[in-house]
């Protein structure tokens, strides 16, 4: 989607708004299975005195797969986006400015780099989940299973040590 920003950029001031969905190919993340709905992407640009900037809300229904238990769980996602515009770069490794051209801006480019780059990179179904039991494979958020834990060695010797005194 591109956006037409050459009217924003002659007045000086002012804002022009963008509502579009993105096209979710080749946005695959670990443990998301499936997107539930469309990703829409909201905001605007606004121009103050020459400094163009984004502001985005991105949003999606996700078919998630939690990292540590395997449990499948729908989520809604929503990030926060903020990026500048600009007509040329003095730096062009800077990230948070994004370059037009001919006036317009590459919307779906800045949506895509948000998604990204605050997608986590392990997703859970709650931050403290308690995986699976690495012996028995029991869901350990449902209750305790058989399996003893292994003593560490070194509490071991020290036991024995103090069974000798
Ligand atoms: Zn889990
Ligand atoms: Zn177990």
């Amino acid at each position: 989607m591109e956006l037409d920003l050459r009217e924003l950029i002659a007045q000086d001031a002012g804002r022009v708004g963008f509502d579009f969905e993105l096209d979710t190919d080749g946005l695959d993340f670990e443990g998301v299975l499936s997107y539930t709905t469309p990703v829409t992407v909201r905001g605007a640009v606004e121009n103050h005195a020459g400094l163009l900037t984004v502001s985005a809300v991105i949003e999606a229904g996700l078919y998630c797969q939690c990292a540590r238990c395997l449990k499948e769980f729908p989520r809604h996602l929503r990030i926060e986006a903020a990026a500048y515009l600009a007509e040329e770069l003095e730096d062009e490794d800077n990230g948070d400015y994004y370059l037009l051209n001919d006036g317009k801006a590459d919307m779906e480019e800045i949506a895509r780099d948000a998604l990204i780059l605050n997608f986590e990179q392990r997703i859970l179904c709650s931050e403290d989940c308690k995986g699976l039991c690495p012996k028995c494979g029991k869901d350990l958020n449902e209750g305790p299973c058989e399996c003893r834990e292994e003593p560490d060695p070194r509490m071991l010797t020290l036991g024995q040590l103090l069974e000798k005194e």
